[in-house]
């Protein structure tokens, strides 16, 4: 975690983000990243997300299960969905969503969002054309050799 929290305010000195992320494999760090949206113009390049980007590419597999996270915050809604996604095992934070929205970040606000139904939350949305899209979906059931996720 000391190294996820030096990560987040070596960004802050370099012009990204207050946020920094480390995964840990078996005790070894394996992949680390800071936030760089503005530096990338990348408003997925949170800390979590490029961690798990590099870790993934240095073990060649979408799976990181046998892996936790340090990071310095606690994750948005993208990135906890992230980890999910990536199985990793456990995730460890030091800063949460409300200290978050104490220094002008959203984490919290999408936190809230994502409590309400689609059609209430501030961001419209709507449900179009979902015959014609479901035809993928059938496909992939139905398909044999698919390397599921
Ligand atoms: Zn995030």
């Amino acid at each position: 975690m000391m190294r996820a929290i030096t990560l987040s305010e070596n960004s802050v000195k370099n012009g990204g983000g207050p946020f920094g992320a480390v995964i840990v494999k078996n005790g070894e760090i394996i992949a680390e990243a800071s936030n760089c949206v503005t530096i990338d113009n990348d408003p997925t390049a949170h800390a979590e997300v490029s961690a798990i980007r590099k870790a993934t590419k240095k073990l060649g597999t979408y799976d990181l299960s046998g892996c936790e996270i340090y990071t310095s915050c606690e994750p948005c809604p993208m990135c906890l969905g992230a980890i999910y996604w990536a199985h990793l095992d456990k995730i460890y934070y030091a800063n949460d969503r409300k200290d978050a929205a104490r220094i002008g970040f959203d984490d919290d606000f999408i936190y809230q969002e994502l409590e309400q139904k689609p059609q209430y939350r501030k961001k419209p949305s709507e449900v179009f054309m979902q015959a014609e899209a479901s035809k993928a979906f059938d496909m992939w059931m139905q398909k044999d050799d698919k390397t599921e996720y």
